[in-house]
């Protein structure tokens, strides 16, 4: 049997984990309560999506035991070390869910989290000693525990139509923006830290190119197979850390993490250019316009989000299927920046709120 304190500390993070907001949280909590449970080494976090092509895994993050720092933003820098894919086959394999494999002397734990054979993550830990089955057992419990408190969240979060997240979850998650922007701001005055870091943040709008039209010509239900493409198309094109929401009707909203200046506006044109080349089935090509600015953390969200509507706007006037940067229209005249004028409105909004 593992001991009575390891198995409180495991339920402990049980019960926690249905007071978590936040997913990375609950990412956080799971995987550090299981390396701890396992004495392990190091734990990897991938997400699985079956789509219409097959099944796909994404790195979420990673932890190693005794660091202070995580690796939960930007995961997608990490190179996993093995192909996932097969560790998860292996689990799916199994009776249970859990796969554990000898390399020299390291002994790689997975579970495949969700329905049996349709796994929605994937947790991997190394250890130096293989876990006893009582302990496996413990373990997969504490999963389930961790999926069932995911499949409420994703009723709470998650948009019906798209699964991309809701417009609920938006400014909760916008003020971890500004602070992930405010911290690039710091790493970037800091001559050691970690680099990733201390590239900026950014938001983005999307909008489908006359989509009344869509639904006009062909009706509602072939509009809502364009938005379940184009959700997919997001899921592709964008990393798995950045966020993705849908923020009403056939608008989109991104937040990009920690990316370069001069690869954001390829990022944002990719994803354009995947709509516009998938056929779409009847309906043929479908477009979409895209604006987006960089978060300045002193700024206010509705300014934020002002400035990449302004960007969008501008992609539809100047005849849509093309994505706009804020800062670069301003830069070249384009447009003109009213700093302060967002602002006032908010205050003048937060004083009915007060
Ligand atoms: P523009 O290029 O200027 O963006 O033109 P548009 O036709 O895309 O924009 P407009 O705002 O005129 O129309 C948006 C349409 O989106 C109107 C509405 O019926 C449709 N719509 C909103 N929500 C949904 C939905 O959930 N499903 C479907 N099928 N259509 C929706
Ligand atoms: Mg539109
Ligand atoms: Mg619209």
């Amino acid at each position: 049997m593992p001991d009575v304190g390891s198995i409180l500390e495991l339920l402990q993070g049980a019960e926690s984990l249905g007071r978590l907001h936040s997913r990375e949280d609950a990412y956080r909590e799971t995987s550090d309560r299981l390396l701890r449970f396992l004495g392990g080494r190091y734990s990897l976090m991938y997400k699985v999506s079956t789509e219409r092509d097959g099944m796909h895994v994404h790195p979420l993050g990673w932890r190693i035991a005794g660091e202070e720092e995580d690796h939960w933003i930007s995961a997608d820098a990490m190179l996993p070390r093995f192909d996932p894919a097969p560790l998860l086959a292996d689990c799916h394999r199994s009776q249970t869910g859990c796969s554990v494999q000898c390399n020299g002397g390291d002994w790689t734990v997975a579970f495949a989290i969700g329905e049996p054979l349709a796994a929605q993550w994937l947790l991997e830990v190394h250890c130096e000693h293989n876990p006893t089955p009582d302990k496996l057992e413990a373990a997969a419990l504490f999963l389930r525990c961790f999926y069932n408190q995911q499949l409420q969240w994703e009723y709470a979060n998650l948009d019906t139509l798209t699964h991309l997240l809701n417009r609920k979850t938006f400014e909760e998650n916008f003020d971890q923006l500004i602070d992930q922007a405010a911290r690039a701001q710091f790493e970037r005055q800091r001559p050691v830290g970690p680099k990733e870091l201390a590239r900026p943040c950014w938001l983005g709008v999307i909008d489908i190119d006359h989509f009344k039209r869509v639904n006009d010509t062909y009706g509602h239900l072939f509009g809502d197979e364009v938005l379940i493409r184009v959700a997919d198309l997001m899921r592709h094109s964008f990393r798995a850390s950045d966020k993705l929401f849908r923020f009403g009707g056939e608008e989109f909203v991104v937040m990009i993490y920690h990316a370069e200046p001069d690869v954001v506006g390829l990022i944002f044109d990719r994803f354009r250019r995947a709509v516009e080349d998938y056929p779409f089935p009847q309906i043929g090509r479908v477009t979409c316009s895209v604006g987006f600015t960089r978060i300045d953390p002193s700024r206010l969200h509705a300014e934020l989000l002002g400035r990449a509507d302004e960007a969008l706007y501008y992609s539809k006037d100047n005849g849509r299927n093309q994505t706009s940067d804020y800062e670069a229209l301003v830069r070249e005249g384009k447009l003109t920046s009213h700093d302060g004028a967002a602002a006032d409105h908010q205050a003048e909004a937060d004083i009915f709120f007060d």
